[in-house]
C-alpha cells in the first residue's frame, strides 16, 4: 500500500515496508509532518498496512473501507481543533480500548497534533505507553517536534516525513538565477561564502565591518551580484528560523550543521529581526547605494538594540 510513496518518502518507506513486511510494530510511532503533503493520507495507508487481514496487498476489503471512514472499531483518531488537547480524550481513548477488540489482531490509535496535548493529557498517556498491550499501536504525529515533550519522544519511533518536495535548493537556484548567467556549481559556492560570512557574523558582531572586503565585497562586488546574495542570505535566515520553531528545513537541509551554529546564537526574534533588516536592503539596494556603506549598515543594524 506504501509503493505510490516510494518517491515522495523513500526512507520512511523502506522503514515501515520492513514493519509491514515482518510484522514486527513498534508499539509507538511518532510522525513529524514536516509540511508533507500526503501525510494523513500516508499514514492512513500504513493504519491499513497494519489492519487489514489481507495485509499490504489490499486496500478495498471491508476493513480498509471502515478505516477509511474513520468507523472501524479497532482504530481510533484523536484530534482537536481547539489550541489543546485535554486529559479527558486520552482517558475515553482508554476507556475505549479497554472493551473488548472485535476484528483485527492489531488496534491502533492515531493522536493528530499531540504537540497540543496539555501536562495532564501527556502523563495520562505516557501511562497508556508505558504498559504496551501487544496489540496496540499508538500512531501520534505532530508539526512541531520541539513541543512535543521528551518523555513522548522517547517512548516513541520517531518518523521525520520528508518536507514538501519542490522546495529545494533547486527551486531557490531556478529563483535566484533567472537570468542564467549563473552556473550551478558557482551558485553552491555562493551558498558556501554566505554561510560563512553569517557564521562568521555571528561570532564576531560589529567586528564583521573590518572583514567585509575579505569575507563579502571580493565575492559579490558589483550591485547585482550583492543584491544576488542578499538574497541567499535571506533564505538562510528564514530557514535559521525554521529550525527556532522546530520546524523542517525548507531550502538547506544539506547544510543542517551549518544551520544549528548560525541559529545557535539567539532567540528566533532575533533571526527575525535579522531577516527584515536584510529584506530592507535588498529593497534599498536598487537605489544608487553605496555598497560597502550597505553591508556596513546591515552588520551594525543587526547588533542595535532597538526593532526600528
Ligand atoms: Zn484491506
Amino acid at each position: 500500500m506504501l509503493d505510490k510513496y516510494i518517491d515522495e518518502q523513500p526512507s520512511v518507506n523502506e522503514l515501515l515496508c520492513n514493519c509491514i513486511n515482518t510484522g514486527r510494530y513498534s508499539h509507538a510511532y511518532l510522525f513529524v509532518v514536516n509540511g508533507y503533503q500526503n501525510a494523513y493520507e500516508y499514514i492512513c495507508s500504513f493504519i491499513k498496512s497494519i489492519c487489514c487481514p489481507n495485509n499490504h496487498k489490499c486496500e478495498n476489503c471491508n476493513i480498509c473501507r471502515l478505516i477509511d471512514e474513520n468507523t472501524f472499531s479497532d482504530f481510533k483518531v484523536i484530534e482537536t481543533d481547539s489550541m489543546m488537547l485535554k486529559k479527558e480524550m486520552i482517558v475515553e481513548l482508554q476507556d475505549y480500548f479497554n472493551t473488548k477488540k472485535l476484528y483485527a489482531n492489531k488496534r491502533v490509535y492515531l493522536i493528530k497534533n499531540c504537540e497540543k496535548m496539555n501536562i495532564a493529557a501527556s502523563n495520562t498517556l505516557l501511562k497508556f505507553l508505558e504498559e504496551p498491550e501487544s496489540d496496540i499501536i499508538a500512531i501520534l504525529t505532530t508539526d512541531n517536534i520541539n513541543q512535543v515533550i521528551d518523555t513522548i519522544k522517547s517512548r516513541c519511533q520517531v518518523i521525520y516525513f520528508n518536507g514538501s518536495s519542490n522546495n529545494t535548493i533547486n527551486s531557490l537556484f531556478d529563483n535566484l538565477t533567472k537570468d542564467g548567467n549563473i552556473e550551478y556549481d558557482k551558485f553552491i559556492e555562493d551558498i558556501n561564502t554566505v554561510m560563512d560570512f553569517c557564521i562568521f557574523n555571528e561570532k564576531n558582531g560589529v567586528s564583521t565591518i573590518a572583514f567585509t572586503k575579505k569575507k563579502w565585497h571580493n565575492y559579490f562586488s558589483d550591485r547585482g551580484m550583492f543584491k544576488y546574495a542578499l538574497n541567499i542570505m535571506l533564505y538562510i535566515y528564514l530557514d535559521v528560523i525554521n529550525y527556532k520553531l522546530g520546524h523542517a528545513l525548507t531550502y538547506f537541509s544539506d547544510y543542517v550543521d551549518n544551520i544549528k551554529i548560525i541559529a545557535s546564537y539567539g532567540e528566533v526574534q532575533y533571526y527575525i529581526k535579522k531577516t527584515k533588516v536584510i529584506l530592507k536592503y535588498i529593497d534599498l539596494i536598487k537605489y544608487n547605494l553605496n555598497l560597502n556603506l550597505c553591508m556596513d549598515k546591515i552588520i551594525i543594524e543587526w547588533a542595535g538594540d532597538n526593532d526600528e
